[in-house]
C-alpha cells in the first residue's frame, strides 16, 4: 500500500539516534521531506549523512534538513518549526520523538528531576505543537504522533518521575486529538527498544554479560513475550502507520510496540 507520503514534509525531533533517526529513513523512503532536530548537530549531519546516500533515489540529500534544537527552549523550536515549514514550503506533520527516561527511584528522586521529566515529556511536544500549529492547519493530512512509552500505563518502579510523567504525555494527548482536530495527534507507546539509552546503559555495566545475553535477561525480567528488544524500525513503522495520511479516522489513539510485554488489557 502506497503510505502517501511522497512529497508531504514531517518534523521530527531527536532523529540523530535510535528511533527518531529509524524514523527519519523510513520517511525518506517513502519519498517525504523531513526536518530534523537534536542539539548534538555534528552527531545529528553525520547520521542524516549516513541516511541520504542510502535512501531510493538521488534526491534524498535534499530532502532531509538538519537543525540545531533543544525541544525544552521554547524560543529555539518555534524557530526551528516555523523555519522548517518555510524551507521546506509546507508542513504535515510532527514525530515528537526527542527525549530520555530517568532511572532513579522515588525516594532518589529530586524536586529538579521531577521538574526536568515532566518539562521533557509535556513542554517538548507543546512547543512543537504550538509552533507548527498554523502551518499543520494548511495540510489536507495533518497529524502528529507521540512518542511514548508503555510506562504511561504500566508504571515500572525504577522509572517512577518517568512514568508519570508518561501517563501525564498519555492523557495530554487525548485532549489535543479533541482540541486540534481535524489535526489527528496520537501516540505510540514503546517497550524495550534497542536504542543509544540501552547501548549506553549496557556500557555502565561490568560487562560480565555480552551484549546479547544482557537484552535476554533484560527482555525476560520485563515480561517480553517475544524475548527480546525491538528494533528502532520496528518503533519506526508504526509510527509511521498513525502518521499517514492513509490513517485519516484514527485520532486520541495509542499503539503499544513492546513484544507483548504489557501485562494490562
Ligand atoms: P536515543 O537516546 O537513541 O535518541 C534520543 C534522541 O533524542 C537523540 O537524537 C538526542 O540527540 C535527542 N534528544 C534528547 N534530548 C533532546 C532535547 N532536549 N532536545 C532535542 N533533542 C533531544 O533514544 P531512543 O531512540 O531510545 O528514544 C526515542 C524516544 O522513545 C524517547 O522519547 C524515549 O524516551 C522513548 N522511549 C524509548 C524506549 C527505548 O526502549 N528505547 C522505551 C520507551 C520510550 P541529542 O542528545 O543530540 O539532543
Amino acid at each position: 500500500m502506497d503510505l502517501g507520503f511522497a512529497g508531504r514534509a514531517y518534523v521530527v525531533t531527536g532523529a540523530s539516534s535510535g528511533v527518531g533517526l529509524a524514523v527519519t529513513a523510513a520517511l525518506l523512503a517513502e519519498g517525504a521531506h523531513v526536518a530534523a532536530c537534536a542539539r548534538d548537530t555534528e552527531r545529528l549531519e553525520k547520521a542524516l549523512a549516513g541516511l541520504a546516500s542510502s535512501g531510493k533515489d538521488s534526491t534524498d540529500g535534499a530532502r532531509v534538513h538538519a537543525y540545531a534544537c533543544d525541544v525544552l527552549d521554547e524560543a529555539a523550536v518555534t524557530d526551528f518549526v516555523t523555519g522548517a515549514a518555510a524551507d521546506l514550503g509546507r508542513l504535515d506533520g510532527v514525530v515528537n520523538n526527542a527525549g530520555r527516561s530517568l532511572m532513579s527511584p522515588v525516594a532518589n528522586t529530586s524536586r529538579d528531576q521531577w521538574r526536568e521529566e515532566f518539562e521533557l515529556k509535556i513542554f517538548s511536544v507543546l512547543n512543537t505543537v504550538n509552533a507548527a500549529l498554523p502551518a499543520l492547519r494548511a495540510s489536507d493530512a495533518p497529524a502528529v504522533v507521540n512518542v511514548n512509552a508503555i510506562l504511561a500505563r504500566q508504571p515500572e518502579w525504577r522509572l517512577g518521575a518517568t512514568s508519570a510523567a508518561r501517563a501525564a504525555l498519555l492523557n495530554l494527548t487525548k485532549t489535543l486529538a479533541h482540541d486540534l482536530a481535524p489535526v489527528r495527534v496520537n501516540s505510540v507507546c514503546l517497550g524495550l527498544i534497542d536504542t543509544g539509552q540501552w547501548r549506553r546503559r549496557y556500557e555502565a555495566t561490568d560487562h560480565s554479560q555480552t551484549w546479547d545475553e544482557w537484552c535476554a535477561d533484560l527482555a525476560a525480567d520485563r515480561g517480553v513475550v517475544l524475548g527480546r528488544l525491538g528494533t528502532a524500525p520496528e518503533a519506526a513503522h508504526p509510527i509511521l502507520a498513525l502518521l499517514s495520511p492513509r490513517a485519516s479516522y484514527i485520532t486520541g489513539t495509542s499503539i503499544d510496540v513492546g513484544g507483548g510485554n504489557t501485562r494490562h488489557v
